[in-house]
């Protein structure tokens, strides 16, 4: 890990284990003293936070750095002012997201039940979170438990250590520590964490821990909103006007699969004229562990690299790589990535690549499912969807949608469906279960209770209820 320069950020410090129960307890005390509830209060805690993100955005800047080398750009775009405008989105819309429904159909006789579905907050949650985009996928939850008048705590990714510390930090200086607080650590802290009784957990991950996970909630019947991961198909078709997109210098139309590595190349060009390794905007690997399992897939291929392949093991970087593979049992298609290396796998018709993504997809998921169809003929599947640069119109996208499922979907772009702050985002199948981002944050942690009352002068028109049971009442 980078050394930090400022001194501003805290070292990483490990949440003692012996104090997490008292701080389980002390969340799920609070939350009955039912201050949490009021709206006044969540909108004061959300305002807190907008401006304790404000105030700590040199530190985030600098962890992210730190953490990921994510350019100061970067560190804006996709984690500090995204996570403002969630918390914003919040502030602007709670009194109006809190309120009872009801407008409820219902009998003209139950009507007189005053039917309504109250939005309660499930209680104190838990918040797991993971290192890509550690604000953002942290900080956006947990504006959605505030905004719904839960406690929580948040455990931060370990492998982003400097952004855990200054996450923990402005939660600490801006809300209320009996209602909000951090736990930091690793395997034994968040096993410890998960020994506690959670209304609910909320997990950003992997597979292999999101079933950890579910397997203690499962013991206490605690709900989980799973956001994992997975493969991210694109399909591009040999008439994808893949040069109009990007690069004029594509030059004369050719077969799809040479344009789009062509294009590809140009693009690298484009981004990086002196090379990605010394762009001050291209991040890192997050650890030494993470590079290693990237080296080894690429090690482990059986595909050409057509791009890139460029390593640097002291420097954690790995150049951006697009590897050229001939067979969907290829490791490259099996297994997530998650960095920089894309798999290209060519075909030769829609249905034969939509069988391959639906085979793939038992282990690994659909998150996000870019695509172009124009005619049914060649085509190139390309998993994990990142920071690929093209994807084109698609007259036949519906073939597409109607053929796999995915937790989201962009058509002619990538990942545009998580940038709209108000839209639900999350995965379906093995790639997650719930959603959130914008109201859907708030109902994630919102129990919506039914509520009706029986006036007195009902009870008569309830006889039908009570025994001894009169056939009078039975309507023929
Ligand atoms: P990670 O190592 O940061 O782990 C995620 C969290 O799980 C951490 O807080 C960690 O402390 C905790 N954890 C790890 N092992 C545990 C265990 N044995 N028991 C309990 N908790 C444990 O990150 P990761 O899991 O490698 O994350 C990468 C995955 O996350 C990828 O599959 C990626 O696709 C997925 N992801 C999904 C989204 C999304 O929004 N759906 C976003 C980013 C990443």
């Amino acid at each position: 890990k980078a050394v930090q320069q400022s001194g501003k950020i805290a070292p990483y410090e490990i949440t003692p284990i012996e104090a997490i129960p008292s701080i389980a307890a002390k969340l799920r005390d609070t939350f009955w003293t039912n201050k949490t509830k009021d709206v006044q209060y969540r909108l004061v805690q959300l305002r807190k936070l907008y401006w304790g993100i404000v105030d700590y955005t040199p530190q985030l800047r600098e962890a992210l750095m730190l953490d990921l080398k994510k350019s100061p750009h970067d560190a804006h775009v996709s984690e500090i002012d995204w996570t403002l405008g969630d918390c914003l989105n919040a502030i602007k819309n709670l009194e109006k997201w809190v309120k009872d429904d009801k407008d409820i159909d219902v009998a003209l006789s139950f009507s007189m039940l005053k039917p309504r579905i109250k939005k309660e907050p499930f209680g104190a949650v838990l918040i797991i979170g993971t290192y890509n985009f550690p604000v953002q996928l942290n900080m956006c939850p947990f504006i959605g438990a505030i905004a719904a008048g839960c406690t929580a705590v948040l455990k931060p990714s370990e492998s982003s250590p400097a952004t855990a510390m200054v996450l923990t930090e402005i939660i600490e200086k801006s809300l209320d520590p009996s209602a909000y607080t951090t736990v930091n650590g690793r395997v034994p802290e968040t096993t410890a964490l998960l020994e506690e009784k959670w209304e609910k957990i909320f997990y950003t991950g992997g597979v292999n821990v999101a079933k950890i996970i579910s397997k203690k909630a499962a013991e206490t019947l605690t709900p989980v909103c799973l956001e994992l991961g997975g493969k991210n198909p694109a399909f591009v078709t040999k008439n994808a006007d893949i040069p109009s997109l990007h690069a004029d210098s594509c030059g004369a139309r050719r077969s799809t699969l040479v344009s789009l590595i062509n294009m590809m190349n140009v693009t690298y060009e484009d981004f990086f004229p002196k090379g990605a390794k010394v762009s001050p905007d291209y991040a890192r690997v997050v650890n030494v562990q993470q590079f290693d399992r990237l080296k080894a897939m690429l090690d482990h291929t059986n595909g050409k690299i057509v791009l890139g392949g460029e390593m640097d093991r002291d420097d954690l970087y790995i150049g951006p790589t697009v590897v050229l593979v001939d067979s969907a049992d290829d490791r490259m298609i099996q297994e997530e990535s998650f960095g920089p290396i894309w798999a290209i796998l060519p075909y030769d018709d829609l249905d034969t690549a939509i069988n391959t993504v639906r085979k793939v997809d038992y282990t690994p998921l659909l998150d996000d499912l870019w695509f172009e169809i124009r005619k049914r003929e060649r085509l190139v599947v390309t998993p994990l969807a990142a920071a690929c640069p093209l994807i084109v119109s698609n007259p036949n996208r519906h073939t597409v949608l109607n053929s796999i499922t995915s937790g989201g979907a962009t058509i002619n772009d990538g990942f545009m469906h998580a940038a709209v702050n108000t839209l639900p985002f999350g995965g379906v199948g093995q790639s997650g279960t719930g959603s959130y981002r914008g109201k859907h944050s708030f109902e994630c942690f919102t129990h919506r209770r039914t509520v009706v009352e029986t006036p007195g002068w009902m009870d008569g028109l309830l006889r039908v209820r009570y025994m001894p049971f009169r056939a009078a009442d039975l309507k023929q």
